[in-house]
């Protein structure tokens, strides 16, 4: 298969963004391993730490996938708490079920497939709503922002890891290298799949720069936005609340 989605009609975006993770999901930990260096995993338990999320806290994790940030999570909202896992894939829900599961996480974890623009939940019901990595594969980000906002509790907070904007350019020039070459051949040796990485890299490339992501966010109604560029901003985490 070729997604070609350089070109494709914001319409096909969705089914196609599909493909690529049902594609991915088996491989999708070593994966991320593997581009890394294994540094998603710093990145995952920094947004965690510094998320502000407390026990007893309710927490929809949005484009959960396999489950790295509920499994961070859990702990931290303790057993009166509870984590909500939203995904649009099912293959990639039930490879982080499994996971989790194996780790003894049950209680307290919640499975819903779910697609990030009309999320399943009435108005005001989180604590918190955080997104790893996800948002940039949504095909009308400000329609998921809003109902980010829609679904928190008033004081409740958003918050956002995903690709950005690297701010030094000699280290954007090795990273464009990383991405647009190493990649897709990582991909094609490590999962016979060189095409969904090569998605992957066109994603992060077009993805909304730290500021502009920003004002996204407080247009969709999120207040007192705070930005945080992790690894030269490589990643970024958003933050901001509802009131
Ligand atoms: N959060 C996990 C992590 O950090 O490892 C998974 C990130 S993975 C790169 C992106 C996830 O976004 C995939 O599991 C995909 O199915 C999900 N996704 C894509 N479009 C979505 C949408 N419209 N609504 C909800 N989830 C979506």
């Amino acid at each position: 298969t070729h997604f070609g989605f350089r070109d494709v009609p914001v319409a096909d975006k969705q089914k196609l963004v599909g493909q690529v993770f049902t594609s991915v999901a088996r491989n999708y930990d070593l994966m991320n391993d593997l581009m890394s260096f294994g540094i998603h995993r710093v990145w995952k338990r920094y947004f965690v730490s510094i998320s502000g999320i407390r026990p007893g806290d309710r927490v929809l994790d949005l484009a959960g996938g396999t489950g790295d940030i509920a499994a961070l999570l859990k702990p931290v909202v303790g057993d009166k708490g509870d984590v909500v896992v939203g995904d649009i894939n099912a293959a990639m829900l039930s490879v982080g079920r499994d996971r989790l599961t194996d780790r003894g996480l049950v209680s307290g974890l919640r499975w819903v497939q779910s697609n990030a623009e009309a999320l399943p939940f009435p108005d005001n019901s989180f604590d918190a709503v955080t997104m790893a990595f996800g948002l940039r594969n949504v095909t009308d980000k400000d329609k998921a922002l809003a109902d980010i906002c829609r679904v928190l509790k008033p004081g409740g907070r958003a918050l956002v890891l995903e690709f950005s904007k690297v701010r030094n350019e000699l280290f954007g020039k090795l990273y464009d290298f990383h991405s647009f070459q190493v990649l897709p051949k990582l991909g094609r040796l490590f999962a016979g799949d060189a095409d969904s990485y090569q998605y992957l890299a066109e994603s992060i490339r077009k993805h909304p720069d730290q500021e502009t992501l920003k004002s996204m966010m407080e247009n969709a109604g999120l207040e007192r936005v705070e930005v945080r560029n992790l690894s030269n901003g490589i990643v970024a985490i958003h933050r901001g609340y509802k009131f």
